[in-house]
């Protein structure tokens, strides 16, 4: 509202000064000459429209122009114009006016825009300081809570030879802290782009060979399909061994986790375009819509999910990072009728290529 009342006065302030100007003007009207009343009213055109936008300035142009032809151009007191050449004096103005008014509206904006670039900017770069800051954080509190867990682990160890049951809980419940501090550590690492991964050749072959023996000890009997394209010879990206055979077995191990122990889980290779997919296939509940791209974040668990079935919501996220620090991608489709697939995919290197190489 106050800012309306605002707009409202400025405009009618600068009404007011062209209503000033061109009384000041006509009280000497004849030591001036048309050149100098133009200009007088482009001076105040261009204030007002650097201040308050064009929307003003052209108004003001069109008040200007009838004020002109009106005061300055003979025959005085009406809009008649005596010498047809003063036609083209008032044409001149008006459009040089209007055009100037447009243009500082486009300056004003541009600016405004700038400003809110160099604001997007700062706010971006307080985010991506705040988020190292939290690796850091993140990574020293590790660090800390390891040294303690070791000793718990080894008191447990001699309190369970001495034949006392529940040392055998401590030792169990020091375990599974151990490995979230090592999943924490090891996303503040590779976020931090402190954990070296080295991207090689590799066969798809020994990746899921490396992977289905991984998990070979949690199956329990449920069966898992390996499904790899046919035709191709030989299957071959280029990928860090070892923490692609990370990530791989935990979308396995989520994929036995969340569907029914009925179900197969399928793991199927091929190439597609310049890629190498390695995608894991269940036919469990799946990811709700809304919640897919919060599914790569740390400590997601989807909402409703039992707090002993596996842990702490790590698992996607340090996949997902692992992925993106070696030029990889993992990402999440739902399978119809129902489940998941995941997939993880890597650059496909072309055989010729490294016969050649
Ligand atoms: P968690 O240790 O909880 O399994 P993850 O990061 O591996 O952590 O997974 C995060 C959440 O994503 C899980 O808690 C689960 O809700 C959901 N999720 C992961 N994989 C699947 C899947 N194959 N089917 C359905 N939901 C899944």
């Amino acid at each position: 509202m106050s800012e309306l009342l605002g707009r409202h006065w400025s405009w009618i302030a600068w009404l007011l000064i062209i209503v000033a100007v061109t009384w000041g003007m006509v009280v000497v009207r004849n030591d001036i000459d048309e050149a100098h009343v133009a200009l007088a009213y482009l001076v105040v055109i261009l204030i007002a429209s650097s201040q308050h936008g064009g929307a003003l300035g052209i108004t003001l142009s069109i008040t200007a122009f009838l004020f002109f032809d009106w005061f300055f151009v003979a025959p005085y007191g009406t809009l008649a114009v005596a010498k047809p050449f003063d036609w083209g004096v008032l044409a001149a103005f008006l459009l040089t006016s209007v055009v100037a008014a447009r243009l500082f509206e486009r300056v004003r904006l541009e600016s405004a825009l700038a400003s809110d670039r160099a604001r997007e900017l700062d706010h971006l770069a307080s985010v991506r300081e705040a988020s190292s800051l939290k690796d850091a954080v993140l990574a020293a509190v590790s660090h800390d809570l390891r040294t303690p867990l070791t000793t718990i682990k080894a008191l447990a160890t001699e309190i369970a030879s001495e034949g006392d049951d529940r040392a055998l809980t401590i030792q169990e419940e020091a375990d599974r802290l151990n490995s979230l501090v090592t999943d924490l550590l090891d996303i503040a690492r590779i976020n931090s782009g402190g954990a070296t991964l080295n991207p090689e050749p590799n066969e798809a072959e020994d990746l899921v060979g490396a992977a289905m023996q991984r998990v070979q000890g949690t199956l329990c009997g449920r069966e898992i399909k390996v499904v790899l394209e046919p035709g191709d010879p030989l299957l071959v990206g280029r990928f860090d061994f070892a923490q692609t055979l990370r990530a791989l077995v935990n979308l396995i191990e989520n994929a036995l986790k969340y569907s029914p122990p009925t179900e197969p889980v399928e793991l199927r290779v091929k190439r597609e375009g310049g890629w190498l997919l390695f995608s894991v296939l269940d036919r469990g509940p799946g990811i709700p819509e809304g919640e897919r791209e919060r599914i790569f974040e740390p400590f997601y668990r989807q909402p409703g999910s039992p707090p002993d079935a596996g842990g702490a919501g790590l698992g996607l996220s340090i996949a997902h990072a692992l992925a993106a620090a070696q030029n990889c991608k993992l990402t999440y489709e739902p399978r119809s009728p129902g489940g998941s697939i995941f997939t993880f995919s890597v650059p496909a290197i072309d055989v010729e290529e490294l016969t050649q190489a």
